[in-house]
């Protein structure tokens, strides 16, 4: 074992090793690179250990193995529990000036939406997440209670779980649409829980897209499904390991 690399949900100090707040496990300012070395350490295993945001993490299992392999300009947007994303420009994971960059699920889509876990009102991810998805299911048969059920009744064509994915990829475009016009990416990949409706949500998606880009980005950008769901964050770690421990990202060398 050389090297540790952890993904960790919500705004994270990958150089310091620190998690800034826990949107849903309450912690501020947590020395969480720290704790895990310390406990790596009780268990005689004297290794570094990076941290970063979980997206980021997923993503770069993504653009070292998976569907942006080989891609130097491009977003890795993850739909499940909320939206997020990892940036990838020039070859490399864009932080912004405090490591918040690429808060996709935090542009707002609808003023009058319902109240955020960010404080905001009608984020995207309150309304294009899993839990919205279920709220959408619920509304009209009461006997769906997830994103998978729509995925479900989407596969056998059933019209009111096509309108709700066709629903979610509406609120995704506006997300997606304002990365392709002020990024230019080659690729957007989607991935995450809800991405598993695969086409049922990437076609309507792209035709969303279609009204909300500017027509020379909307045609150089493919918009794919990951490669990786339940395996992107142990990549993504081991990714992270080899890159803060050898100085430089996998996905810029060919491998
Ligand atoms: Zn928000």
């Amino acid at each position: 074992l050389a090297a540790v690399g952890v993904g960790v949900p919500g705004p994270v100090d990958p150089v310091r090793g620190i998690g800034i707040f826990g949107p849903n496990i309450r912690w501020r300012n947590a020395p969480l690179a720290a704790m895990v070395r310390q406990g790596l350490a009780a268990a005689d295993l004297e290794v570094p250990v990076f941290i970063d945001n979980d997206v980021r993490v997923a993503a770069r299992a993504e653009f070292c193995w998976g569907a942006g392999k080989g891609c130097s300009d491009g977003a890795y947007i993850t739909v499940g529990t909320g939206v997020g994303s990892g940036i990838v420009l020039g070859g490399r994971l864009f932080y912004g000036s405090s490591f918040i960059g690429g808060e996709v699920g935090h542009i707002t889509v609808d003023p009058e939406g319902p109240v955020c876990g960010c404080g905001n009102r009608g984020c995207l991810e309150t309304l294009a997440a899993a839990p919205a998805i279920a709220r959408m299911a619920r509304a009209v048969r009461p006997e769906w209670t997830d994103a998978r059920d729509v995925h479900a009744a989407a596969q056998a064509q059933d019209p009111d779980a096509l309108a709700i994915l066709d629903r979610a990829a509406y609120y995704l475009s506006f997300g997606v649409g304002a990365f392709l016009n002020i990024l230019n990416p080659e690729l957007v990949i989607i991935g995450g829980g809800v991405s598993r409706a695969g086409e049922y949500l990437l076609g309507p998606l792209r035709r969303h897209l279609r009204d909300r880009a500017m027509p020379p980005a909307y045609e150089r950008c493919r918009v794919v499904l990951a490669r990786f769901t339940d395996t992107a964050g142990a990549l993504g770690g081991i990714a992270l390991a080899i890159e803060r421990g050898r100085g430089d990202a996998p996905w810029t060398k060919a491998e």
